[in-house]
């Protein structure tokens, strides 16, 4: 069975008294475009009423003045979603929105949960059957995490109102896997991530107030300044009082180090370091690592640009342009077909014959995935005359699932799974192909090379694997580990 390819989502929080709350959550979610593009919803509170308007499609298609205009309020919260569990439906598009007596929650998350049967199982559901018998309207591992939490919601609402986070305190140590999450009630912004911060997320300040969000690049578009970063297993809440800080967990940071290499926009900094700067310091370790004569380097745009910049600088080769990219288009990687991915390479990228014609080529890019776009950029250079095609990759072969929220399909569907380098280098029609050694990209991160999480790359997964694929698990009966086409979980959890 073949599933879309799905993406870490962006997830985005705002507590600003007197500003146009649902206009910046609008403008964070604008920001995080890339991590997801499926739907986008935003979920805005004035203090007595929760509103959510979400719907599938793009951002700036799901949102204009008429849908803004009416979501008043001086809280709000904003998600982009690409589907890792759940099929891609409306109903799985995020805020989720969940009633609890006279109050209610919205709750947006970015990653996916390796304890889902487990979680179901303690509320006595079964996996198939959340809707009808719970009257779900998601089939979210996230709608799930709103059904845990309201069923820890107190009997009676507390007087100070601190209803959501005392829920949040029970469920959260029993949750594993990735999260990143915003949530609000009718008074309260509230963001947490999990013990190990896979996926980002981010504080920021602004004049009127406070800014979560999954990149630091989105608090520089709403005119916030970064503060700090959401520790693992943290829960910080935000309200008329300030903000507060609670520890559920002692943290292991593991953040997805494809981050880094892919994800994140490169005007991000992560641990504290420039996206972009460390993608360039990935080029040069790899003109360092694997050198070859040749007349050009160039990127695979866009993804490729910064490591080949740092190729060139550091091989002494010129850097030059060989494909044209068409801005409009979105990363064809996330559209959710195979079909439509293929003919999203065409509409994508465009060569250059001029640049390209005779000559001997370094082509950068960052990743190789399933290696279908890869493969039909190669031929395209061929067919522009290209006298040798020498491909670098500024990351590891990519040969693992992950499981903690970026779905990039079955083993089987990743091209380094079962191939040998040579293999792959035969299969893409190139002349020459290495990929940067895990080692070196760590270094190029600048940052502590034990605070990430690389099991796409190596198989280490840090949180045991699920004994059945979760991905669509809430949906249908789970498939036995078997099935995942010779998966094999290494390491145990820590
Ligand atoms: P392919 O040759 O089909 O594997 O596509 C490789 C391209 O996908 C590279 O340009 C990468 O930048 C991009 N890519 C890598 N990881 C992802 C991901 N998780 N989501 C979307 N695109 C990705």
């Amino acid at each position: 069975m073949s599933e879309p390819p799905g993406h870490a989502c962006g997830v985005f929080g705002v507590y600003a008294p007197g500003q146009s709350v649902a206009h910046l959550a609008y403008l964070g979610l604008f920001a995080l475009q890339h991590r997801g593009q499926e739907s986008a919803g935003i979920a805005v509170s004035d203090g007595e009423t929760i509103t959510v308007v979400k719907d599938m499609g793009l951002v700036t298609q799901v949102f204009d003045e008429r849908r803004l205009a009416p979501l008043q309020g001086h809280l709000a919260i904003g998600h982009n979603r690409y589907s890792t569990t759940g099929s891609s439906s409306w109903r799985n598009a995020q805020p989720v929105y969940r009633s609890v007596g006279d109050a209610g929650f919205a709750l947006g998350h970015n990653g996916n949960l390796t304890n889902v049967l487990e979680l179901s199982d303690a509320l006595g559901m079964l996996p198939g059957m959340l809707e009808p018998e719970l009257g779900l309207d998601s089939t979210t591992d996230s709608a799930l995490v709103a059904e845990l939490i309201a069923h820890e919601y107190p009997p009676e609402p507390r007087s100070d109102g601190r209803d959501l986070e005392l829920a949040l305190e029970r469920v959260l140590p029993r949750l594993r896997g990735g999260f990143s999450f915003v949530l609000l009630d009718d008074a309260r912004l509230i963001g947490v991530r999990d013990e190990h911060g896979f996926w980002p997320l981010v504080l920021g300040r602004i004049e009127a107030g406070w800014v979560l969000a999954s990149e630091s690049a989105a608090l520089d578009i709403v005119g916030a300044h970064y503060v700090r970063d959401v520790e693992p297993g943290e829960m910080v809440v935000i309200d008329a009082s300030g903000i507060r800080s609670h520890h559920y967990a002692p943290p292991t940071p593991k953040l997805c180090l494809f981050e880094f290499v892919y994800f994140s926009r490169p005007d991000t900094n992560l641990y504290g370091k420039s996206v972009h700067l460390a993608r360039q310091r990935m080029g040069e370790e790899l003109a360092r690592q694997a050198p070859v004569a040749a007349d050009m380097v160039m990127p695979i745009p866009e993804s490729g640009i910064p490591a080949a910049q740092g190729f060139a600088r550091a091989s002494g080769i010129p850097y030059g342009d060989g494909l044209v990219k068409n801005r409009y288009v979105g990363r064809t990687f996330i559209e959710p077909t195979h079909q439509l991915r293929g003919a999203g390479v065409r509409l994508k990228l465009n060569p250059l014959p001029e640049n390209i014609r005779g000559k001997r080529l370094i082509v950068v890019d960052d990743s190789i995935v399933r290696g279908t776009t890869t493969r039909q950029v190669v031929a395209m250079l061929r067919e522009a005359g290209a006298a040798e095609v020498h491909f670098r990759v500024s990351s590891p072969p990519y040969r693992w699932p992950c499981f903690y929220g970026m779905d990039t399909g079955r083993r089987s569907e990743l091209l380094a799974a079962d191939l040998s380098v040579g293999e792959i280098r035969d299969y893409l029609g190139v002349d020459s192909l290495a990929y940067l050694d895990l080692d070196r990209l760590v270094a190029a991160t600048g940052a502590d090379g034990e605070a990430f999480c690389t099991a796409c790359l190596t198989g280490d997964y840090l949180v045991p694997v699920p004994e059945a694929d979760t991905k669509l698990a809430l949906e249908s009966p789970p498939e036995p580990i078997a099935e995942l086409d010779g998966f094999a979980p290494t390491s145990a959890e820590t």
